[in-house]
């Protein structure tokens, strides 16, 4: 099993690790700063720096059980140290965007009453798709003000790692459908913006609302009855 550091410090860029395995899927360390694509969000890219020159990492994932760097080239064997170094300005784009998205879920929630049905990101881009009768871009612009006054509060953003039975009895997890996790999943890991929102989560966050900077709402669709489509950038 992969020590997966980006789980528990999203802000660590770069680890010394060895390499345990390596097949055409990609390599397996024994610790990690990659993430895993998941929940939405890209998985890292970045170099594995070896004494033989640097190895591109051009996608991470996750493979029965395995968490596996994809990499070009390079000639790496079991036993290897090798430094784990991600691209930390595509990565920090991704914890804004990301937090940036839990947070718009929050507000259509607290404000609107709708759960979300889907959503994905790209650094500094993103899309959630919402149970909505209608949109408008007039909505769009009134989510907009009413997202960037809630990030603006600076609220801080928390990582907890709760025991299931505890999760699943808290009321505010419940809209996040935290009962449909694979019961092996414990503790649940939760990422909470201070006072806006709760939810059972995998991804990298920033560690304040204010980090993430000011958002626009660039587009509002429809998908279909109740399946409506907000698509954010941050703006700063
Ligand atoms: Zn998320």
């Amino acid at each position: 099993m992969t020590e997966e550091i980006a789980a528990v410090d999203s802000y660590r860029r770069s680890v010394h690790a060895v390499v345990e395995e390596v097949d055409d899927g990609g390599v397996v360390l024994d610790r990690t700063v990659f993430y895993p694509r998941g929940g939405g969000q890209p998985g890292d890219t970045g170099i594995l720096r070896t004494p033989a020159g640097d190895v591109r990492v051009s996608d991470t994932f996750k493979r029965s059980g395995l968490l596996l760097h994809r990499i070009e080239g390079g000639n790496l064997e079991p036993g290897m140290s090798v430094e784990a170094v991600i691209d930390w300005e595509r990565r920090h784009l991704l914890m804004r965007t990301h937090t940036a998205l839990h947070a718009l879920s929050a507000v259509i929630w607290r404000d609107f009453d709708a759960k979300v049905t889907g959503g994905n990101m790209e650094p500094g881009s993103a899309r959630m798709d919402f149970e909505l009768d209608a949109i408008s871009m007039d909505f769009g612009r009134d989510v907009e003000r009413v997202l960037n006054h809630e990030l603006g509060g600076d609220l801080p953003v928390h990582v907890h790692f709760l025991p299931r039975l505890e999760a699943l009895a808290d009321p505010d997890l419940i809209r996040t459908k935290v009962n449909l996790l694979p019961e092996f999943i414990d503790p649940i890991r939760i990422i909470e913006i201070e006072g806006l929102d709760k939810q059972a989560d995998g991804g990298t966050h920033v560690r304040s609302s204010g980090e993430v900077g000011r958002v626009a709402v660039t587009k509002t669709e429809s998908k279909g009855k109740s399946n409506k489509r907000i698509r954010i950038e941050l703006a700063d």
